[in-house]
């Protein structure tokens, strides 16, 4: 391919020139001059020069007309129509390359188009499928982990104890985080790392110890190259940590800590509820104010005692137990000094009965001992222990010295009744002869 623009254009020129002096100089070869410019101007073509083939185009049709006149060919009208003719042809030749040339330029332009906007879309395509592909993958990577949680949740919700959850938590630790040492520490920080974590309450992340500059290199020990801290928080206060600990660098990512701070949160989630359900069935078989049992606790104690009882052979005693002129107590003592004696009788119960004994508060300032294994004789002496204990005690309120005595009936089953509400019966029309027998004493017969 000849690259030079000036050969290009000149060629074809001195060409045009040479074939134009030899017809000028040997004009009986007149009629050679069109099938040369001819070849000249598909030189031209060959080489696309657009407005040169113009330029070449009207000089050879200026020559044209005016050569015949010049060439000694019969009848100047003959010579003219031969020149005219020879021009025409030209300029179909002309037309002709052009036009056929031009619809060839279309196509390849349309060609190249077409095969660019192919790509481009085939480019937009494979981008959209690898995006796609990252989603997929993504995808797939969450639903992976929150099955995970979900069955981390599932595990830890169903523990009954916080020790349960202890031993699960570590053996999803194990599971989540192989080749790493996993601890929970309970209780307040012990190392430095532990208090970074409790004085920012926010988790720490080393992903290379070598490369820490949040903390003094001492903190780390010899195998602590990439590690984890992460605090758990029981009802809003901080009561541990789980800590991972790795010898390989960058062993923990942000996303694992985040895994870390999701399981440590199911975990505490599980305790609370776990001492929220304790508290709940605490409150309902406790009393408030006494910490004795309640009579509902009562209830289902004294059917227990009585299968027990019905089953070994061996009585069980009752005794109900009720303050003696409590409410005028309260009348000139002021309900709070009634509660102080409350308390303080329940204690008094409380200390004079076995660890196998039960004490509940009955009611209001009536008390209810359940004596297992224990005939009436003996209850009645336990009674009466309490009773001169309560007798010889002295409450000061404001400067003021008190006393309080109260009034005991006991009764024993199966020797006195069949039923649980017959038991209390018999013991309450005790009571209430104890009452009416003057106050601050025990009857049992
Ligand atoms: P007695 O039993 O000797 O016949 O006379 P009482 O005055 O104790 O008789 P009653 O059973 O009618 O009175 C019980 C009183 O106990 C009424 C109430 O003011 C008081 N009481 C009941 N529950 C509480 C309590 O939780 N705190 C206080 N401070 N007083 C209570
Ligand atoms: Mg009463
Ligand atoms: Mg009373």
């Amino acid at each position: 391919m000849i690259d030079n623009k000036l050969i290009r254009f000149s060629a074809p020129f001195a060409i045009f020139a040479a074939v134009s002096w030899m017809v000028w100089r040997y004009n009986q070869f007149f009629l050679w001059i069109f099938p040369a410019y001819g070849l000249v101007f598909i030189w031209f073509s060959f080489f696309q020069e657009k407005e040169l083939k113009f330029i070449f185009m009207f000089l050879a049709t200026g020559i044209g007309f005016v050569l015949p006149r010049l060439a000694p060919l019969g009848s100047p009208v003959e010579a003219a129509l031969l020149g005219f003719g020879e021009v025409a042809a030209l300029w179909a030749l002309f037309y002709a390359l052009n036009s056929s040339q031009n619809r060839r330029q279309a196509g390849a332009e349309r060609l190249s188009s077409e095969a660019a906007e192919h790509a481009g879309r085939a480019r937009a395509l494979e981008s959209e499928l690898k995006m796609y592909k990252e989603h997929m993958g993504a995808l797939k990577d969450r639903i992976r982990f929150q099955a995970g949680l979900s069955a981390y949740i599932h595990t830890l919700s169903s523990c009954a104890t916080a020790d349960e959850i202890k031993a699960r938590l570590r053996d999803m630790l194990k599971k989540q985080f192989p080749g790493v040492t996993a601890e929970l520490e309970s209780g307040a920080a012990r190392d430095s790392l532990a208090d970074w974590v409790a004085q920012r309450k926010i988790p720490l992340l080393v992903k290379n110890s070598a490369e820490e500059n949040r903390l003094s290199s001492e903190v780390f020990s010899e195998g602590q190259r990439s590690l984890v801290v992460v605090p758990l928080n029981l009802f809003g206060s901080m009561t541990g940590f789980i800590r991972l600990v790795s010898a390989e660098p960058n062993r923990f990512s942000t996303p694992d800590l985040r895994t870390l701070e999701i399981i440590s949160t199911i975990a505490t989630v599980s305790m609370e509820n776990i001492h929220m359900f304790e508290r709940v069935r605490e409150l309902a078989i406790k009393d408030g104010l006494t910490g004795l049992f309640t009579h509902r606790a009562f209830q289902t104690r004294i059917e227990e005692e009585i299968l027990r009882a019905a089953r070994s052979k061996v009585p069980f005693s009752l005794i109900m137990s009720d303050i003696d002129h409590f409410k005028s107590y309260n009348d000139t003592y002021g309900h709070q000094a009634g509660d102080a004696v409350l308390k303080a009788v329940a204690r008094e119960l409380a200390e004079s009965i076995r660890d196998i004994d039960f004490a509940a508060r009955y009611g209001g300032e009536e008390f209810a001992v359940i004596l297992t294994g224990v005939g009436k004789a003996r209850a009645a002496g336990v009674a009466e222990h309490i009773r001169k204990a309560l007798e010889a005690r002295r409450f000061s309120f404001n400067g003021e010295v008190t006393r309080v005595t109260a009034s005991f009936g006991v009764a024993e089953f199966p020797a006195e009744a069949a039923i649980a509400s017959q038991l209390v019966r018999s013991a309450d029309e005790r009571l209430y002869r104890a009452k009416h027998g003057g106050r601050n004493r025990v009857v049992y017969e």
